[in-house]
């Protein structure tokens, strides 16, 4: 049985980029008549809200995406643990309070754009107590080889995730479990065969796979798609609160969202209202676009603003 889904962060209400990632991660799974879960990642205590989490199971649902199960991240916190305990044994985690202005000196840019950590706390043990006992924020010690592996779209993935991120946090200084750790362990414990997801994420997929192989874990079929993009002054970055859910919903139908976003993914030539029952018919991956778009959203409508106005999101190496 094939299973895939879909995992937003619940710091905000959904906006148009997490509707698009989830009609293509529903179309995906339908059009294979795979399991689907939706897991809301709600780990962050600084930037999570139990309110979003309801708010995006609301957006979703009115958009017409169903789900078969639901989780919700924090309810899973035997499972992070028992990953820890198992990375622990195994020798590989280690303390590290190193504060981001220390590390910014002479530090190489990962991949996406953000610091490389350049492993200096890797002589580090645990506090006699283990991990539980310790108060500073913990990190895993990856294999310092190359992950080799290709996307199913073809988008080269490969990279050395320890030397061109740096081992990465998997439990904070507040005790919260980090996002890559959970990300892998949820995966797994969901019996997860496809993962479906935004460009932005692709850069982050070999930290993940070498987690998997830390904790003996299978790796999914990943697959990454377009992303929708804003104009912010002069450049253009990933859509974000400009145009939430709630905001979209005061002003156009659910149909004409759907009908919008299959026109952005590139499964419509116009964005003619329609539903994701509609576009499940002929749903397939060679329909839908690679290149990523630009989206306003004035006076109550979404338009799609013409490529060439320069900038561009990073791309994955
Ligand atoms: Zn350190």
């Amino acid at each position: 049985m094939e299973v895939g889904r879909f995992a937003p962060s619940t710091t905000g209400r959904a906006h148009a980029g997490t509707l698009l990632a989830a009609l293509l991660c529903w179309l995906d799974a339908r059009s294979r008549k795979a399991e689907l879960w939706l897991r809301l990642e709600d780990l962050d205590p600084d930037r999570c809200r139990p309110q979003w989490s309801e708010g995006i199971r609301d957006d979703l649902a009115w958009l017409g995406v169903d789900f078969d199960r639901i989780v919700e991240q924090h309810d899973l916190a035997a499972q992070h643990e028992a990953a820890l305990d198992r990375l622990a044994e195994a020798g590989l985690l280690y303390p590290c309070a190193c504060s981001r202005s220390s590390l910014a000196e002479g530090a190489v840019r990962a991949p996406d754009g953000s610091l490389g950590y350049p492993n200096r706390c890797r002589g580090r043990e645990l506090a006699r107590g283990g991990w539980r006992a310790s108060c500073e924020p913990l990190r895993v010690r990856l294999p310092d080889s190359g992950i080799f592996l290709r996307d199913e779209s073809g988008l080269d993935l490969s990279q050395q995730p320890a030397s061109s991120f740096g081992d990465p946090i998997v439990r904070r200084r507040d005790g919260a479990i980090a996002y890559h750790l959970a990300v892998v362990v949820d995966d797994a414990a969901s019996g997860v065969t496809r993962v479906v997801r935004g460009r932005d994420l692709a850069p982050s997929t070999a930290t993940q796979v070498a987690l998997q192989r830390l904790l003996g874990l299978p790796t999914p079929v990943y697959r990454h798609h377009l992303l929708l993009l804003e104009e912010r002054g002069e450049k253009l970055a990933k859509l974000h609160g400009s145009a939430g859910a709630d905001v979209l919903r005061a002003s156009l139908a659910a149909e004409e969202v759907c009908g919008f976003l299959a026109c952005a993914a590139g499964l419509r030539s116009a964005a003619e209202p329609t539903t994701p029952h509609d576009l499940l018919h002929d749903f397939c991956w060679e329909h839908a676009g690679s290149e990523d778009r630009v989206v306003r959203f004035e006076a109550g409508r979404l338009e799609l603003v013409p490529a060439a106005s320069g900038g561009g999101y990073p791309r994955s190496p």
